[in-house]
């Protein structure tokens, strides 16, 4: 298939650009540099600047185009309770150029990232697509927005959508002298900040909150090796029907503290790692574990890559640097 990846420029985007090339599909990044990085669109794609606003229709004009898998987004939560219009506007504003522009151009396929966010506090653990959304800050309903517009869109125009809502994603891809994984310029998430403190970038790692009602009083948390994720990206393009909209959640099933995620970071680093209670973070439930069973019985995806694994790829990513 040719498929246009917005946002290929960027973690996750890239990782599956590389996954889906060696699949054999021809792969155009449209990506506006905003956070990504130009030098992880992987060899073989190629990479065109600019917005969705401005551009996806120019792009996907070109012609030949089987579908769409959409990345690109603003997707820090903090950020977005600072500055809600910016996440309305650049998540669901800039979602309805690009679909304004598949519709005059014919393209009827989509996969998109959405993000556990959507659902906000659970009700009952793990969480089922079917769960309340109900999410507690703009990030996550912007893009749950966007769920519920490609549903709409599906019913009045034919087009046939997947969303994916991924839990906490890690770890890198490492093959055939590529390297691709996180480089944020504000790096939130827990593992690469971990990681950057064995690095000796930084004394302690910042443990947001022991206070929480779990076993070992900090937050758990559903995670999926990147490599795991852009594998159920390949499927779930193999599977969209036209004319549906379709919605599976991404994670292990498996929940793991902030405690025992520090923990796999020393024994995979060697580094003594040290910690520090903190205050908890506004906005962080206590819990966030997915029920992935509709997309293993549906698509027959299931993540093959353990939390070590993830600890360990990402360390040789921030270890080594990209390639
Ligand atoms: N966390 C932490 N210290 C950090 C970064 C994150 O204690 O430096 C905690 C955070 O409060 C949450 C968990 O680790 O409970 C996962 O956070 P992350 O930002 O990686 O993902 P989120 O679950 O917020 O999407």
């Amino acid at each position: 298939m040719k498929v246009l990846v917005t946002g290929g420029a960027g973690y996750i985007g890239g990782v599956v650009s590389a996954r889906l090339i060696a699949a054999g599909h021809e792969v155009v990044v449209l990506d506006d540099l905003s956070t990504g990085h130009a030098d992880a669109v992987p060899p073989g794609a190629t990479l065109v600047i600019g917005t969705l606003r401005d551009t996806s229709h120019r792009v996907l004009s070109e012609g030949g185009f089987d579908a769409v898998l959409h990345f690109a987004a603003k997707s820090l939560v903090g950020e977005s309770v600072e500055k809600p219009a910016l996440y309305w506007d650049k998540n669901l504003g800039e979602t309805l150029a690009l679909l304004d522009a598949m519709r005059r151009t014919d393209v009827s396929r989509i996969v998109f990232s959405s993000t556990a966010a959507t659902y906000g506090e659970p009700e009952a653990t793990p969480i089922t697509e079917t769960a309340p959304t109900r999410p507690t800050n703009p990030y996550g309903a912007s893009k749950l927005a966007i769920d519920t517009t490609l549903a709409e869109f599906a019913r009045l125009y034919g087009l046939g959508g997947v969303s994916l809502r991924y839990f906490n994603v890690a770890g890198a891809l490492l093959d055939d002298g590529l390297a691709l994984g996180e480089r944020h310029t504000v790096e939130t998430h827990l593992i690469p900040n971990v990681l950057k403190i064995a690095l000796g970038q930084g004394d302690a790692v910042k443990i947001f909150g022991e206070d929480y009602p779990t076993p070992d009083g900090t937050c758990i948390r559903d995670y999926v090796h990147v490599v795991d994720l852009a594998d159920a990206h390949l499927l779930a393009l193999d599977a969209v029907v036209p004319g549906t909209h379709t919605i599976f959640n991404l994670g292990s099933g498996t929940g793991y503290s902030v405690r025992a995620v520090v923990e796999v970071c020393r024994e995979v680093t060697g580094h003594p790692i040290p910690a520090r209670a903190e205050a908890r973070r506004p906005g962080d439930p206590a819990v966030l574990v997915a029920s992935s069973d509709e997309i293993h019985r549906t698509l027959g995806w299931k993540p093959e890559r353990d939390l070590t694994a993830m600890v360990a790829d990402a360390w040789a990513f921030l270890s080594t640097g990209p390639r």
